[in-house]
């Protein structure tokens, strides 16, 4: 059984004392962390304040880039192990908006995924297609390609503590949701995929989320998918409750 894990992504939203107020209020409800991951990926700035702030409640904080470098001549950069000493516990890699607009590659995912194992970060891998590769008929091979390359150079173990999110670009901010049928059928090929590279345990123990216009009304449908383990929420995680009522459904 996996438990379902819920990442709200803030992206560049929200101010220092919004950001605050948000967590102070959620931390007391979130559900118990042995039923659900509860995860807010906050902007960096905020991260060491949050962290204190959910000590000792179920509520997770992440980040939502990093470099894969530990330290160097990186201007500007956050590291993974600048993120573990302020015991950040997650990192969202390879999103859509990184690869579009900061030219992330497949191979900087993943060295980046390398780099949050080793300082012992949860790294939640993103995935997914354009609306002109959907269609096209071209949605499987890319997310293959994206998941082999993020993947490439670990043991089964170490993959059976990753998450990846599957966010059709499309979906991502716009409204328009995957059906639960149509996000299903592809977390299932992405497990097929991980089953291929890794092995059977891996690719049962990996945790796969659906992105893209999820919100407190198509949450059930899509979490009772047999492949879709929880959800990677930008707009509908900015507002304590509707997060909260994301947290409920799972
Ligand atoms: C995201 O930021 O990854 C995302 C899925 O955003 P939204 O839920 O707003 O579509």
């Amino acid at each position: 059984m996996r438990k379902p894990i819920i990442a709200g992504n803030w992206k560049m939203y929200k101010s220092f004392d919004e950001a605050v107020e948000f967590a102070e209020a959620v931390r007391e409800q979130v559900p118990s962390e042995d039923k659900v991951d509860a995860v807010i990926c906050a902007p960096a700035l905020y991260l060491p304040t949050l962290v204190d702030v959910a000590t000792e409640t179920d509520l997770a904080i992440g980040a939502q880039n990093m470099h894969f470098e530990n330290e160097g001549a990186f201007t500007g950069e956050i590291s993974p192990s600048q993120l573990a000493s302020i015991n950040v516990d997650y990192v969202i890699l390879g999103h859509s908006e990184r690869r579009e607009y900061f030219n992330e590659t497949d191979e900087a995912v993943n060295k980046k995924v390398r780099a949050a194992l080793i300082n012992g970060i949860v790294p939640i891998i993103c995935c997914g297609e354009t609306l002109e590769e959907r269609e096209s008929g071209q949605t499987e091979e890319k997310v293959s390609t994206q998941v082999t390359a993020a993947l490439e150079g670990f043991t089964p173990e170490e993959v059976k503590h990753m998450v990846i999110a599957y966010e059709p670009i499309w979906a991502i901010g716009t409204g328009k949701t995957a059906t639960a049928d149509d996000a299903n059928h592809v977390c299932g090929k992405i497990r097929e995929v991980v089953e291929g590279l890794y092995g059977q345990e891996a690719a049962e123990s990996i945790r796969i989320q659906y992105g893209g216009s999820v919100k407190p009304e198509n949450i059930d449908e899509l979490l009772s998918k047999e492949h879709i383990d929880g959800a990677l929420v930008g707009g509908a995680s900015l507002k304590v409750d509707s997060y909260l009522k994301l947290l409920e459904a799972a």
